[in-house]
């Protein structure tokens, strides 16, 4: 038997924090990357007495998430207190939603392993506050506690159980990142933690109806150490069920350095957290009229840009896909478009080139660092003659490198294209006269030999030659 004869079997729990001005139950600032424990108040401090206030946005918010993902809304709904004792929680319960989450029963459209779309069932989206942040080992061992985090508002969406695969895994991901993006309910920001998953994977014999036992890998930040993960797990328990052995259902921990999970502790079924509604907040109680104004006012959702991509400005269903997949690199496309008014090169540049060096380096399209007016400026140089396409490029590296005006870039490195027509005759002279041999083949016959002469003469000119005139004056010259 081998990896080919089982299915893998991944649900996600997706924490989002929300990008509302104040933290969920308290006027605390929800800014990330304040000084320690300078956003805190004694109800995010846990103190005890204190008494929280739900803040309304996050409701809001929390139904867009649910509109945006096909999601039945839930009118009335409340906060229920989860008991765990843990050294980033001073209430000992963080205040999540048990049994009447805002939002159930969604799904968002994903593509599978061959590029079909594929339904993944959404369970549910509920609100809850974040925990605060351990930091472990700085001044000389021990762990501080910064409780800025604690009490930021945040949406945990669950799936169902249908993702098959590590790619299956980052579209879905990638997909709710999109969705959340263009709602604006959050930024985001994988690398501050604002959108992180929980993988919850088993494998099964291939056509076995039961579920096999799961296993847990909590806060992954990253979609290439998602992707190494669900692999590297999916092998630990083929290769346990395949010896006989049998699947503890545990939490485990990712360990990108070494590649490999381990495990972190038990987790039986039916863990207690003996859940009740809080006693110090009101039910939560949803008009139609409020659900139905949230709907209204929803922003374009990432599936309609892209049917206006292919609709209105003919992109191929591709193109729509790839530009839509980001917010950021969708608006980048429209405002390029805006300003060089040319759809096309504008989305042939941003899936080429720069897409591409986003690949290599290993970022993601929010951290593109020009701007799409120095993109467009580019474009309209290449469309003026004044550079090739060929020195187009070696303009988008240096805007990666070094952002300024395209126009002073090509300036500095004496990247501009000559058009003069004397200058283009002088190479073309000098070119003619250095091979006699290809202007015989040319004039026996040899269409080729035109080829070759252009290319020189761009070698010669350090490809800053206008590749259309010097064509056209070869061949008047040839004529002669
Ligand atoms: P918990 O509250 O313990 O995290 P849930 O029952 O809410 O557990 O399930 C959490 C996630 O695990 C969901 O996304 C669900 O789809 C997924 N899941 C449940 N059973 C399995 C399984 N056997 N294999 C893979 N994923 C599973
Ligand atoms: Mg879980
Ligand atoms: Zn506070």
């Amino acid at each position: 038997m081998s990896r080919e004869d089982y299915e893998i079997v991944i649900g996600l729990e997706v924490h989002a924090e929300l990008s509302t001005k104040t933290k969920i139950f308290c006027s605390c600032s929800n800014e990330f990357g304040a000084e320690p424990n300078t956003h805190v108040c004694p109800v995010c401090m846990g103190m005890p007495g204190a008494l929280p206030v739900l803040n309304e946005k996050v409701v809001e918010y929390a139904v867009k998430a649910g509109l945006a993902t096909n999601c039945e809304i839930e009118r009335n709904s409340k906060n229920d207190r989860k008991n765990y004792f843990y050294p980033d929680t001073p209430k000992s319960y963080q205040i999540s939603q048990f049994d009447k989450p805002l939002c159930k029963k969604g799904f968002i459209e994903i593509e599978d392993e061959e590029g079909k779309e594929k339904k993944i069932g959404i369970t549910r989206i509920h609100i809850e506050d974040d925990a605060a942040k351990l930091n472990h080992n700085e001044f000389g061992g021990g762990s501080l506690v910064d409780l800025n985090r604690a009490g930021v508002p945040l949406i945990e969406t669950v799936s169902e159980p249908d993702i098959r695969s590590s790619k299956e895994a980052e579209n879905y991901l990638r997909k709710l990142k999109s969705i959340f993006e263009y709602i604006e309910v959050s930024d985001c920001k994988m690398q501050e933690g604002s959108f992180r998953a929980d993988i919850n994977l088993s494998v099964r014999k291939k056509g076995a109806q039961e579920f096999g036992t799961r296993t847990e890998m909590k806060n992954m930040s990253s979609f290439r150490s998602i992707v190494r993960a669900i692999e590297y797990e999916a092998d630990r328990q083929i290769e346990i069920i395949e010896d006989g052995g049998k699947i503890a259902q545990e939490t485990r921990r990712w360990d990108d350095v070494s590649g490999k999970t381990f495990s972190m502790r038990d987790k039986e079924d039916a863990q207690d957290y003996r859940y009740f509604p809080d006693p110090d907040l009101v039910a939560i109680r949803l008009s139609t009229e409020y659900i139905e104004n949230i709907k209204n006012n929803l922003p374009e959702l990432p599936e309609s840009r892209k049917a206006r991509y292919i609709n209105e400005i003919g992109l191929s269903e591709k193109e729509a896909n790839l530009l839509t997949a980001s917010k950021h690199l969708s608006n980048m496309f429209e405002e390029t478009s805006n300003i060089c008014k040319n759809h096309k090169l504008a989305a042939n540049w941003l899936l080429s080139d720069v897409s591409r060096i986003l690949n290599e380096k290993e970022i993601e399209a929010e951290e593109i660092p020009f701007t799409s007016e120095q993109l467009a400026k580019m474009i309209m140089l290449i469309e003026k003659g004044t550079i090739s396409s060929a020195i187009g490029k070696k303009v988008i590296e240096e805007l990666f490198e070094d952002p300024k005006d395209p126009e002073e870039i090509i300036k500095e490195k004496g990247w501009i294209q000559i058009s003069d027509e004397g200058a283009i005759k002088e190479v073309v002279q000098k070119i003619l006269e250095a091979n006699p041999q290809s202007v015989a083949d040319y004039k026996a016959g040899k269409d080729r030999a035109l080829g070759f002469l252009v290319g020189q003469a761009m070698k010669e000119t350090k490809g800053k030659a206008n590749p259309q005139m010097l064509n056209k004056m070869f061949i008047e010259e040839l004529k002669k």
